[in-house]
């Protein structure tokens, strides 16, 4: 432990202590911010005392683009109109919004030009833009690598090339771009690479693009800041869009991101709670500039406070005083977590990050646990009337607080008052009350409960022996007759997957959004297995398969006969809900 007052002495506590500009540090006080954070203190000294490259990865939220804009701004000649310093991001938000922050750090510099130039978009303005003459570039690889080809950018004079988000940018198939871009700088320029993790492929950039670069790592390996709660629910994955709703439905004000692993599930999923009567936007690569940036202003300003995204339309964003993050459908990659729930807690605020997992993605919460060093807390499904409970509440907090203040309404309360004449206190509060959760109360009416533990059908030994075929079980499928499967198509599917072994299937049940179909029990381990390693796509949708919930039971006697437990207690569907229903099985 360093004694306090020591800590004192090297620690820097002011922008200025830094030795940046006054035009700078004018700037700093304008946008609110009072003291450097760790990673600009530690950045901004070192790339200020030099020109070595560097490696520096701190946590999400912790400023990192100013920890690179201000040294860059502060070296930055006025006086000479070309490209001094380049910065490669891997969207356009994300280069619009580096573009702009730097350009507010700058408001206070004279004739500094910053541009974002993205691709997506009318490249004739950029290309004026850049003839005219600017200082920074702010850029994705791809639009960069077209301005190359045009010759349209003189990087001569370039001295330092930023990449932010590096990782990402990887990822996403820009090794090839970047390569041309960082073979077009002058060779001596400084190169830094920026992000909150840095898994290996980037040490790949280290070796080729920079020279003894110094590293700073500010936080725990790849650790998220610990003002973000982590919280998980387990849903069948059926009800998992059922448990979305009702987790939207519960928190009042919700500010946030929900994170969907694909294009398609993303969109499938605005699409429903835009239907369903839900703030909603989706953001991902599918939708033109021209959406993106309607989506984003909208998301910006609030007016639609829930944004569906990707892992990569998402990332770098910065939007402060979200909520809420909710992991959808978790990543495949445990790093992408700390990215999504990185949205959230920005600059020391709080947050929540919620995951939803279904039954057999424990193992992949403890990897991403392990990751971010953080535990999740549980939390069970809410009821229809958990709902109604918070909500009123909440109102009533809110109600509280208010003061009517209007000359219409003073003049309207003695008749208002007659009105309602012979209605008691608590008659007129319940009455108001119902008002307030009215929608929640009847869209919640016999709704049956989300969480798989206490779903028990009390007859479930009854509709095992009458559906299921002695030593079958029932798997179901998140697709249907609306994606265009067929039994032969089915059938094909299972044969592709289950490569290396025949699968008897016993009875097929198509229904419209799922597909029921019996196997050998001894089997099912294997199938599920297969089909999420290598899920097969039908009309552009993964098809990821579940033991039906009925047929749980059955399926851990299976499983453990070779060896595995699931360690859980069997569970059934509930009662109410028939999800198929065929001649052959209807009860009388
Ligand atoms: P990162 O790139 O590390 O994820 P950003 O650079 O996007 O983080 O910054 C996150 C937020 O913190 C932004 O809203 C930014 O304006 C704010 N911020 C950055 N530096 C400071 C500071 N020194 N004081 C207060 N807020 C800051
Ligand atoms: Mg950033």
């Amino acid at each position: 432990m360093v004694p306090p007052g020591a800590e004192m002495d090297t620690m820097i506590h002011t922008f200025d202590q830094l030795g940046l500009s006054p035009e700078l540090l004018q700037g700093l006080i304008k946008l609110g911010f009072k003291k450097p954070t760790d990673i600009q203190s530690a950045v901004i000294p070192e790339l200020l005392g030099g020109d070595r490259d560097l490696v520096a990865k701190a946590q999400t939220g912790t400023g990192k683009t100013a920890a690179f804009g201000l040294p860059i701004l502060h070296r930055l000649k006025a006086e000479i109109l070309l490209p001094q310093a380049l910065i490669l991001c891997p969207t356009r938000e994300l280069c619009m919004q580096i573009a702009r922050d730097l350009t507010q750090l700058a408001d206070f510099m004279k004739d500094i030009r910053i541009l974002p130039v993205y691709g997506g978009a009318d490249i004739r303005p950029q290309l004026t833009a850049l003839r005219r003459g600017v200082q920074i570039v702010v850029a994705t690889p791809g639009r960069m690598v077209d301005m190359l080809r045009r010759k349209a950018v003189d990087l001569s004079v370039i001295r330092c090339v930023v990449l932010d988000e590096a990782d990402e940018m990887l990822s996403m198939g820009f090794e090839e771009d970047l390569q041309t871009i960082m073979t077009s700088v002058p060779e001596a320029s400084q190169t830094m690479l920026f992000s909150a993790t840095m898994p290996r492929t980037v040490a790949d950039i280290t070796r080729n693009y920079m020279q003894d670069p110094a590293t700073i790592a500010i936080g725990m390996h790849n650790t998220g800041p610990d003002n973000v709660v982590h919280e998980y629910y387990v849903v069948h994955a059926r009800d998992r869009y059922l448990a979305l709703k009702r987790i939207v439905d519960l928190i009042p004000d919700l500010y946030g991101i929900v994170f969907c692993r694909t294009r398609q599930e993303t969109q499938e999923i605005a699409d429903w709670l835009g239907r369903d009567g839900y703030p909603a936007h989706a953001l991902h690569g599918d939708l033109s500039q021209q959406q993106r940036d309607r989506v984003m202003k909208a998301f910006r300003n609030r007016h639609c406070p829930l944004l569906v995204a990707t892992d990569v339309a998402a990332r770098g964003l910065d939007v402060r005083n979200l909520t809420h993050i909710i992991n959808y459908s978790l990543p495949d990659d445990p790093g992408a977590y700390t990215h999504r729930s990185g949205r959230t807690g920005r600059a020391g605020e709080s947050g929540v990050s919620i995951v939803l997992i279904n039954l057999r993605e424990h193992s992949k919460l403890h990897r991403i646990e392990k990751q971010i060093g953080r535990k999740f807390i549980s939390r069970t499904v809410p009821s229809g009337d958990d709902i109604c409970r918070v909500r009123l509440h909440d109102w009533i907090k809110r109600w509280q607080n208010l003061e009517p203040e209007s000359a219409l309404l003073d003049e309207l309360m003695p008749a208002l008052i007659e009105r309602l004449d012979g209605m008691s206190r608590d008659e007129l509060l319940r009455k108001v009350a119902y008002q307030e959760v009215q929608r929640l109360l009847e869209y919640y009416r016999d709704q049956p409960d989300l969480n798989p533990e206490v779903r028990r059908e009390p007859h479930a030994d009854k509709s095992n022996g009458s559906n299921t075929t002695h030593g079958n079980i029932e798997l179901v499928l998140n697709v249907g007759a609306v994606n265009g499967l067929t039994p032969t198509l089915l059938l094909r599917m299972i044969e592709t997957v289950a490569r290396k072994q025949a699968v008897p299937v016993g009875r097929i049940k198509i229904a419209k959004m799922q597909t029921y179909m019996e196997i050998p029990a001894s089997l099912a381990t294997y199938i599920v297995k297969s089909f999420n390693t290598h899920p097969p796509e039908i009309s552009g949708r993964k098809v990821n398969v579940a033991v039906a919930g009925a047929r749980r039971q059955l399926f851990r006697n299976a499983r453990s006969k070779v060896g595995g437990n699931t360690g859980r207690t069997g569970r059934t569907r509930p009662p109410k809900r028939k999800l198929f229903r065929h001649s052959g099985s209807r009860s009388s």
